[in-house]
């Protein structure tokens, strides 16, 4: 049996998001039916329902930090049951065959990823939605395990936030006498301070906003450079093994290049499209230095990430918001207006039409 849910859409790439009604997928037997209690508002969301990329498709229910309890299995799920904590991020289904997926790394799924919202399911042909909704229905594959301990709300942006960022460091294999910066200290921005420390990484933070050092030193930060300072640039050189570049729209990667150490890597997780001015490759190649892109992470990574989290007691700074107020949230994350994760308790659903 489908299942009707409320959620929120938006219906095109200029109108607010408002109340939507729609039917979940029939389960089937290796799907976990999840009560949806909390779900993170990540900058993709924004993105998605403005159609920053050129690729969304209308109507869409963003939402892939989601947190929630199972209601109901099918009969071959073995991994869940009923009252269990979890959570779903970004990708609901791959192929499973691919080398990609034998390899755990199903983001990138030769076949393509099934995105939580606005992917093709790969059995029916609809299309996914996601998690600014009651209910949602997924494979128990793509599912994952919330430690027990972790507040579920502040946990909830670790399903996309913190997975992108753990993913760049657990590939330079990050951990005591690395030196690792983070760009933008935004939602992904603080999970990557707060997780490059907790490995053991010396932290910096790359701002372009005065105002930011005390919250990122509480975060863990070691030191705070404003990108904008031409003096606090110089001033780290050189130092860099890893870069993780979380800002959102086109801006000068150049100056962050000089700041790498021999053989680091900058790796851009926010962006998408040509950099502007274009990137020079010159100190690149003479300085052995790279630039690199990094997608979420793959579901053995992810739940490797929240049990790292479980056992450091890592979760999001938050603010609490109802559903009724993701439009006014998307304008304030324009502003940069959050600390860190605007996350919607989604009891405030009920109320809505
Ligand atoms: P966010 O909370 O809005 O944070 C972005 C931060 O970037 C801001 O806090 C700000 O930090 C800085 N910033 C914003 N606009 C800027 C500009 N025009 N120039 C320079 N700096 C700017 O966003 P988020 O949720 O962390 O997401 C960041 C990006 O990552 C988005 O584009 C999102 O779509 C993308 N993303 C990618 C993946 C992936 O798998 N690769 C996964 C999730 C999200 P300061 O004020 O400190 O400078
Ligand atoms: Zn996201």
């Amino acid at each position: 049996m489908t299942m009707n849910v409320k959620s929120y859409a938006a219906q095109s790439p200029t109108d607010d998001l408002a109340p939507y009604r729609f039917d979940r997928r029939a389960p089937r037997n290796d799907d976990v039916v999840i009560d949806i209690l909390y779900c993170g508002v990540c900058h993709s969301d924004l993105h998605t329902a403005r159609n920053d990329w050129g690729w969304s498709t209308y109507p869409i229910v963003p939402g892939h930090e989601i947190v929630g309890r199972v209601i109901s299995v099918g009969p071959d799920v073995t991994r869940y049951k009923v009252g269990d904590q979890v959570g779903v991020g970004c990708l609901v289904d791959s192929c499973g065959h691919c080398s990609p997926c034998e390899h755990g790394h199903e983001q990138h799924c030769l076949e393509g990823l099934i995105g939580t919202y606005g992917g093709t399911d790969r059995i029916d042909g609809t299309t996914t939605q996601g998690g600014y909704s009651e209910k949602i229905v997924v494979k128990q594959e793509f599912v994952l395990r919330i430690p027990d301990g972790l507040d579920l709300k502040g946990a909830a942006p670790l399903l996309c936030a913190g997975i992108t960022t753990w993913s760049p460091l657990k590939n330079a294999n990050v951990g005591p006498g690395s030196k690792v910066a983070i760009v933008g200290l935004g939602g992904l921005g603080h999970m990557g301070i707060k997780l490059a420390k907790a490995l053991g990484a010396e932290v910096s933070l790359f701002t372009r906003s005065p105002g930011k050092e005390a919250d990122a030193h509480r975060l863990g930060a070691d030191h705070v450079v404003l990108s904008t300072d031409e003096s606090q640039m110089a001033a780290v050189a050189g130092q860099f093994d890893l870069i993780v570049d979380t800002v959102p729209y086109v801006h000068d990667t150049n100056p962050y290049i000089p700041t790498l150490a021999y053989k680091g890597s900058l790796v851009l997780v926010g962006y998408l499209g040509p950099l502007e001015p274009p990137l020079n490759s010159m100190p690149m190649v003479i300085g052995g230095k790279s630039v690199a892109g990094s997608l979420i992470g793959g579901i053995p990574a992810t739940q490797q990430m929240l049990d790292f989290c479980g056992k450091h007691g890592i979760t999001s700074d938050i603010e609490i918001i109802r559903m009724q107020d993701i439009n006014a949230a998307y304008e304030r994350m324009l502003k940069s207006d959050v600390k860190y994760r605007f996350v919607i308790d989604m009891a405030s659903l009920k109320e809505a039409a």
